[in-house]
């Protein structure tokens, strides 16, 4: 065996893990299928300005050990990610805080929107929230659904409101003070000249390849390592003997400006359904970029297609039923370890594919 362990995929959790081994004294290597390691979080630099080429990524933690530990490869900015959205033609703050609620109702008071939010939750005569529509109405009320929630959430998730996990919309904060971060966290930021630093801090000295899709030669690849690390689709891995999982993708429509400050903040919701996309991204504001130009991102979201890259997991009832068979079969491989947003089909976030992923080795090490 040439290797200890074989990694598939060089996103956060390949290159975490791929770190915690290697720093253990473990052989390691890692292949990645697309042109370039640090799988969703990789930047472009395009006119001097770091281009979140998958979607606008924030980091953001209360796992002192996670920031502490990302922290040892890069150092972060201080970005507080507050978005707006424009709705009907008015724009309003983003997560749903005072300054939202000031706009919508005119209520000025947290006792005021409070009982404006009671009022309107009353529909739902005490029933607890089973699907995103009966949660967003029992955390906000049916006007702020209606205006920032409803049609945002259906071309994102291509699906009907009701038909969607209540989960998804408790990601959001909903405060009653004039703040509009949209975390909770204590810790937050972006790392000086984006992520790629971390992730090539993280591979450093690590033997990698890219344009190297395991599959194509999957026999060749487990007969040169102990143990495998999968980080790709879980299904793909089983070749969908349970049937296909749902996965949501994106279209990413980048475009250089001749302006300097095309929208005023880096990321703008646009929730009207009239839009075909979700937000538009302007990546300088990430870094308080003073450039002459300006790259902005459009996202379009699609269903999953054959050749499409995996982005959101949908953790409905049924896709849950289904990968419930596939980790079943996923925790009898005693030479795979599976890890990360795609293989755990889970919705995480980075901090939480960075803890996946420690943990993960932690308990590979024996520690
Ligand atoms: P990935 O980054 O998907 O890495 C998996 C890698 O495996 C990929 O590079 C893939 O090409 C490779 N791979 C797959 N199959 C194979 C194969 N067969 N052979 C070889 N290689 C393979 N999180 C936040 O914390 N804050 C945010 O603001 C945020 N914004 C986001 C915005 C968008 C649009 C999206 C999609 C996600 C966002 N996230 C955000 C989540 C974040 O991207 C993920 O939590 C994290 O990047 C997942 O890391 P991962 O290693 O699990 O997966
Ligand atoms: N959401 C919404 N309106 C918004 C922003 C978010 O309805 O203006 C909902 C939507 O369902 C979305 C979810 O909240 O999928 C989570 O939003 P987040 O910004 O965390 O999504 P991500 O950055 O992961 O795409």
């Amino acid at each position: 065996m040439k290797y200890d362990y074989l990694i598939v995929g060089s996103g956060l959790f390949g290159s975490v893990i791929a770190r915690e081994l290697t720093q253990a004294g473990k052989s390691v290597k890692v292949i990645e299928k697309r042109s370039h390691i640090g799988g969703n979080v990789y930047c472009e630099d395009i006119e001097g300005i770091n281009v979140h080429k998958y979607g606008a990524h924030i980091f953001h933690t209360n796992d002192v050990e996670v920031w502490e530990y990302v922290n040892k490869f890069v150092e972060f900015n201080r970005y507080t990610n507050s978005p707006v959205a424009l709705s009907k033609g008015q724009m309003y703050n983003l997560p749903f805080n005072m300054n939202t609620f000031n706009k919508l109702w005119g209520v000025v008071t947290p006792d005021q929107a409070l009982a404006k939010i009671d009022e309107q939750r009353s529909e739902l005569r005490g029933k607890k929230p089973t699907n995103l529509e009966e949660q967003a109405i029992s955390l906000v009320g049916r006007d702020i659904f209606e205006t920032l929630i409803k049609e945002y959430t259906e071309k994102q998730w291509g699906r009907n409101c009701r038909d969607l996990p209540a989960f998804i919309i408790k990601r959001l904060p909903v405060r009653f003070t004039y703040d509009n971060n949209y975390f909770n966290d204590k810790f937050q930021g972006i790392p000086v000249g984006g992520y790629n630093p971390l992730i090539e801090a993280l591979l450093e000295g690590i033997e990698y390849e890219t344009e190297v899709d395991y599959f194509d030669e999957k026999n060749k690849w487990d007969s040169l390592a102990r143990k495998v690390i999968y980080t790709g689709a879980v299904d793909r891995y089983f070749n969908y003997v349970h049937g296909k999982l749902d996965y949501r993708s994106l279209n990413f429509e980048h475009d250089i400006l001749d302006s300097t400050n095309f929208q005023g903040n880096a990321v703008v919701n646009y929730i009207d359904k009239e839009y075909a996309f979700t937000r538009i991204i302007e990546h300088k504001h990430f870094e308080f970029g003073v450039q002459e130009k300006t790259v902005i991102t459009k996202e379009y979201p699609k269903e999953f297609e054959e050749g499409d890259e995996y982005y959101y997991p949908v953790n409905d009832t049924v896709n849950n039923r289904i990968y419930s068979k596939y980790k079943k079969m996923a925790e009898q491989e005693s030479k795979v370890l599976f890890g990360g947003r795609l293989a755990e089909y889970k919705y995480f976030d980075m901090h939480q594919v960075v803890r996946s992923a420690l943990n993960t080795a932690n308990k590979e090490l024996g520690k």
